[in-house]
């Protein structure tokens, strides 16, 4: 390495060290939560010397922010927070996220990356479909696509008809939403015999994981290239990381966030290039910082530079959570893991459905899969076939199912792939 090009590289990280280094001092004057957390394990912060001794600092939970409902982390004065979103937690109190002004324009900021990146511009028309208001995050992308100066098309969640009709009418060319709803609305406007019309070219889609499969059914029916965008309320919401347009990865705002990989069961952490669950500090956030938040989304820090040319590092896709891994018979399976192999069989859909049940103490599995449009093999047969894939590549036997094209359900969300009726 030249003299020059590691003189650069000190600074980068210079600057990232003294982000952080302030940030713990600010949350040991300002937030009692973390002050309490460092002296509960006689930390200070003085102690902290730069991004070395990250591994010190203790985790924030999901759990951790639902306790301190509704304002209590918040660290910025009242006069200065502008606005709170909230994150749809399924189960107790949902959890409030303050903003300062800064921070909506940094994330406004971030979101204009992610556009940029995947080729978004201002001649763009840009149809939102996530959903407005306190639990979601329809307004970040308005803001980014403001941004870059693109037309905004902020029609929210639902409607499929009005969602086709404003597709067709005002020509859109980016569509951003669920890959779910991307998939719905595709699948719609070829039965209505509308795909000729449509001008897409681009779909940023996320907020939940999606197999290639699907990926390639949204992308063949559309015509369009898509991308993955990753984000979480208790961050900033969507927008903190963005497919490359190389699709090698996520690349991610290393001058906003420490990323670092951890063992979700020892809490280690795990060098890069390791798959492990997401921990993420903030560096310049002001109305809620975090310290080492758990996200429970499964992935990898990737060690080499992108043939992109973005200096930004990359994150793999993201291929599950934490809390959906299902433990079987003392084998670790992701969905993941099922994807990769219905990847590989053309006989059937993007879509899939794990169910686990208990009967006498035993666990078993069933994957429910559909048969493609356009299949001849019988349902047997697949069946068969899936079940032998899946025995040797997982090391598991499970039942399969095989149901007609379409009899899964789509969701205009989420589509919930995992029903374990051991929980219930
Ligand atoms: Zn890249």
């Amino acid at each position: 390495m030249s003299k020059g090009n590691y003189a650069k590289a000190e600074y980068a990280s210079s600057k990232e060290e003294q982000l952080f280094c302030k940030m713990v001092n600010t949350l040991y004057e300002k937030s009692s939560f973390y002050r309490k957390k460092f002296s509960e394990i006689g930390l200070h912060p003085g102690d902290i010397k730069g991004l070395k001794d990250l591994h010190i600092l203790p985790f924030t939970e999901k759990a951790d922010l639902r306790n301190n409902y509704p304002l209590e982390m918040q660290v910025a004065p009242d006069e200065d927070i502008v606005r709170v979103h909230s994150s749809s937690g399924t189960t107790g109190k949902p959890v409030l996220i303050p903003y300062t002004q800064r921070d909506v324009n940094n994330w406004a900021e971030m979101m204009a990356r992610c556009m940029l990146m995947v080729g978004v511009t201002n001649k763009d028309r840009v149809q939102i479909t996530p959903g407005y208001g306190l639990w979601t995050a329809g307004i970040g992308f308005q803001a980014g696509v403001e941004k870059i100066g693109a037309m905004s098309i902020p029609t929210g969640p639902g409607n499929t008809e009005r969602q086709l009709q404003m597709m067709v009418d005002l020509k859109t060319t980016v569509l951003i939403g669920t890959s779910s709803y991307g998939l719905l609305l595709a699948e719609e406007a070829e039965k209505r015999g509308l795909l000729d019309k449509i001008k897409l070219r681009i779909g940023i889609l996320g907020s939940e994981r999606w197999g290639e499969k699907m990926r390639s059914r949204i992308e063949q029916l559309f015509g369009i290239d898509t991308f993955d965008i990753y984000g979480l309320t208790e961050i900033y919401g969507p927008g903190i990381a963005i497919d490359c347009p190389h699709h090698t990865g996520l690349h991610y705002w290393n001058d906003h966030f420490i990323f670092e990989i951890i063992d979700p069961e020892t809490g280690k952490q795990l060098e890069p290039g390791k798959k492990g669950e997401l921990v993420i500090t903030t560096l310049t956030k002001e109305g809620m910082p975090l310290l080492r938040f758990r996200t429970r989304d499964i992935t990898r820090i990737i060690p080499a530079r992108c043939s992109c040319g973005s200096s930004y590092p990359m994150i793999d896709r993201i291929t599950g959570r934490t809390d959906d891994m299902i433990k079987i018979k003392g084998v670790q399976v992701f969905p993941a893991d099922i994807e990769y192999i219905l990847k590989s069989i053309p006989e059937i859909s993007s879509e899939y459905r794990i169910m686990v049940n208990r009967t006498n103490g035993r666990d078993s599995i069933l994957l429910q899969v559909e048969r493609n449009e356009h299949s001849r093999a019988t349902a047997e047969a697949v069946a068969k076939k899936l079940r032998e894939e899946i025995k040797n590549k997982i090391g598991i036997t499970i039942e399969v199912e095989v149901l007609s094209f379409k009899s899964l359900p789509r969701s205009e969300k989420k589509t919930k792939r995992i029903i374990d009726n051991r929980k219930v």
